[in-house]
């Protein structure tokens, strides 16, 4: 166990340099600004009182299914399909991890589940854009300022993968730093779009693959060994690979290769991937030396922030501030931002924001 503890009473956690890799667009949005665009939109919520509209989320979200749990989904992409809604959306999410001491974030999206309204996909991700500048630069006018570089998503049950990663290729000089795919993994193998991964790693542009979330080995291994991932979404799963503290080729792989893992405690709870806080993987695979992040994965849907996965991994398994350190530094070091500047962040925002807090 490592010490020393930090009190999660006050709101040390909160002023922590952060920084999140796995975090959905779609699955952050503020449960008041779902409730006005929708209504604005002619769209029907569940409820359209802003609380219950967040606890509706977390508890439907909470069902142990990942299928059940993207399909909440369904409320706030109705709101993202005008730029009014992306715009709005996109400068929100800014803000929102500026206040939960995020210094920087990877956002995730698929433009392809935007295109309900008047937008085109270059549309779509322009209209993103332009919300994220906006929202960076009334963070750093507030003195709170946070980087943020957007993964472009496929949607793998879909056709229009490689379209995705056309997309990412051409917006990579406009802030878009990566790629990934995203939605049902069971029966939905990585290598099925091993054309637009191919062509990826022909255009330099780097991507991440949600894996070992509702699937096990083999999708972790086509998504690193076939796809040639960089980093893995979630990958709890690869404990399959893990006896009694002795790793398998899959799993030293990846450890020795410094892949590294996107972890979201509380989404892995609420799809069934992981039992509890205490007994989640990141603090198994951290302790054995994998390159381990901590993220939120979606804030609404799964009633999150980074304050909060790091205050339940302090209280219910036992984490000290040293390794709240090193999962952020381990994000940073594996974010799809050029090195200099992923060094800079480290050197110095990350390390003397720790520094305080030891
Ligand atoms: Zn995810």
């Amino acid at each position: 166990m490592t010490a020393p503890r930090i009190d999660t009473d006050t709101d040390t956690l909160r002023r922590l340099p952060k920084a999140v890799l796995h975090d959905h667009l779609d699955g952050g949005l503020r449960p008041a600004t779902v409730v006005e665009l929708a209504g604005e939109a002619g769209h029907t919520l569940p409820t359209t009182d802003p609380d219950e509209l967040a606890a509706w989320y977390f508890e439907a979200a909470n069902s142990g299914d990942l299928v059940r749990y993207i399909a909440t989904f369904e409320h706030t992409l109705a709101v993202m399909q005008t730029r009014e809604g992306l715009l709005r959306t996109a400068e929100e999410y800014v803000l929102d991890l500026a206040a939960d001491g995020v210094v920087y974030g990877e956002v995730r999206y698929a433009p392809e589940l935007m295109l309900n309204g008047e937008l085109t996909l270059p549309e779509v991700v322009e209209t993103v854009q332009e919300g994220l500048a906006a929202g960076m630069a009334k963070a750093a006018a507030a003195g709170t300022p946070v980087r943020v570089g957007t993964l472009l998503c496929g949607m793998r049950m879909f056709d229009r993968v490689r379209e995705a990663a056309d997309l990412a290729v051409a917006f990579r000089d406009a802030g878009v730093v990566g790629f990934d795919i995203a939605g049902a993994e069971d029966g939905f193998p990585p290598a099925d779009h091993l054309d637009a991964f191919e062509h990826l790693r022909r255009e330099s542009v780097p991507f991440t693959i949600h894996a070992g979330e509702a699937h096990g080995l083999p999708s972790i291994h086509q998504a690193v060994q076939v796809c040639g991932a960089q980093r893995i979404g979630h990958g709890v799963r690869l404990t399959d690979d893990i006896v009694d503290g002795k790793l398998g080729r899959l799993a030293g792989w990846v450890r020795d290769r410094r892949i590294a893992l996107e972890m979201c405690p509380t989404s892995n709870l609420q799809t069934g991937a992981a039992t509890s806080i205490a007994e989640h993987p990141i603090t198994a695979l951290k302790d054995l030396g994998f390159r381990v992040t901590l993220n939120t994965d979606n804030r609404l849907v799964s009633g999150t922030t980074m304050t909060r996965e790091m205050a339940l991994l302090v209280e219910e398994a036992g984490w000290g501030v040293e390794d709240l350190r090193t999962v952020t530094v381990n994000a940073l070091k594996s974010a799809f931002i050029p090195f200099d500047e992923r060094t800079a962040l480290i050197e110095d925002v990350v390390l003397p924001g720790y520094a305080t807090a030891l």
